[in-house]
């Protein structure tokens, strides 16, 4: 019997609407809901289904595992795109479980070659084009003297060339200049690959930050994350709201105890936090080994993590150890043990946000959510 003292509440209804919201920013693409990393920690298969209720036509995911996983789980409607392989990967797992394939250097498509041969499937390859963002993919003139290869292998049968895609540096600054210059290798690419007699079916760079702010890299299909979870990939632009999107998820934990002490009282370790009066401690079971930033620590001239608890806001009270950290829930306190603490969630009445821990702890609210660990359990509702 497994029970733990804490839960993910991820509100399904919130995905969904989400995705129609992507779809509307984008009225002349098609939307893949990229489901990788356990759907951003909000749960692959519930998350994919929602997504797909949405509106959304692909899925997309980094491991070949993730999308076997969703065929598994019996969705078989949409296409699924995996992207991230390294030698060894299970392209013949892949092929077999009708799953679109990226290739990204010139030993993927050999190895896709290969797994096509194997299983007498044709493989659906997108080809993955480094246009500036300086990571995964073929560089231009890479690619250029791949594509002898790449149209015998599709000659052969082994493999049709699908889709060209790429992804963007800087999406998250919508006027930086990259966005456009990418852009524009992206069509040189693509008019070379089309030069060469291959028939895209899709064309796609665009993440969330594009989806939303940069019609002009829709192309034909969008590849939003984050904003399917209902966060901004933009918070210097704007909040969920200024986009339509609704944060899925809600973290929400029970106290598990409270005591008063006096003032001048040392709070978690080395004491970064010490009692200025008489108050009451609450101690709220989850830490960092469950995902929590111990960068949202709390202390002078740091302020910590926020909570809302019986209606107020208040901040990580010291450290946030390995499965617990500490509030100051003031002297007039009236919380006992097992009280509702929530850590984040839509953000509505100005309650915390999985933004407001990033910002806590210096970093992105895609690492909030995507680390929050497997010893908190997942409620779909
Ligand atoms: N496309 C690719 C290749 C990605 O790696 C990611 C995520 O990092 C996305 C799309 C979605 O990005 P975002 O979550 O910023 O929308």
């Amino acid at each position: 019997m497994s029970w733990f003292p804490a839960r993910a509440v991820v509100d399904l209804a919130a995905v969904r609407s989400n995705v129609e919201s992507l779809a509307a920013h984008a009225p002349t693409a098609q939307v893949m809901a990229v489901v990788k990393a356990d759907a951003y920690g909000h749960g692959l298969v519930p998350s994919a289904r929602a997504a797909l209720a949405g509106g959304a036509t692909w899925l997309g995911t980094a491991q070949i595992a993730e999308a076997i996983a969703l065929r598994a789980a019996g969705i078989t409607a949409p296409r699924v795109l995996t992207w991230l392989h390294a030698p060894g990967a299970p392209f013949e797992d892949a092929l077999a479980a009708d799953v679109d394939v990226s290739v990204s250097a010139a030993w993927s498509l050999e190895a896709v070659v290969a797994a096509a041969r194997a299983t007498g499937r044709t493989a659906r390859v997108h080809l993955k084009v480094d246009t500036g963002l300086g990571r995964n993919g073929l560089q231009p003139d890479e690619l250029a003297r791949l594509l002898p290869a790449v149209l015998r292998a599709q000659a052969e049968g082994a493999i049709e060339v699908v889709g060209l895609w790429s992804h963007l540096a800087f999406a998250d600054e919508p006027a930086h200049p990259t966005v456009l210059a990418q852009a524009d290798v992206f069509a040189a690419a693509l008019a070379t690959v089309e030069a060469a007699g291959v028939r895209l079916e899709v064309r796609h760079l665009a993440n969330s930050a594009a989806t939303l702010t940069a019609p002009q890299v829709h192309y034909d299909l969008v590849r939003p994350g984050i904003a399917v979870y209902g966060l901004s990939p933009v918070p210097q632009v704007g909040g969920p709201d200024e986009f339509g999107l609704v944060p899925a998820m809600t973290l929400e934990a029970s106290l598990a105890t409270v005591k008063r002490v006096p003032a001048g009282h040392g709070v978690s370790y080395a004491h970064q936090y010490v009692t200025t009066r008489d108050t009451v401690l609450g101690d709220v079971p989850l830490g960092y080994a469950d995902g929590l930033p111990r960068h949202a620590s709390g202390g002078p001239g740091h302020p910590g993590g926020p909570v809302r608890v019986g209606g107020r806001t208040l901040r990580v009270a010291g450290r946030v150890c390995m499965d617990q950290f500490m509030l100051d829930l003031g002297p007039d306190a009236t919380e006992r043990a097992g009280d509702r603490v929530e850590l984040f969630g839509t953000g509505a009445d100005g309650g915390p946000t999985a933004q407001d821990w990033a910002d806590a702890a210096g970093t992105i609210a895609y690492e909030i959510v995507t680390r929050l660990g497997a010893s908190v359990p997942r409620e779909h509702v």
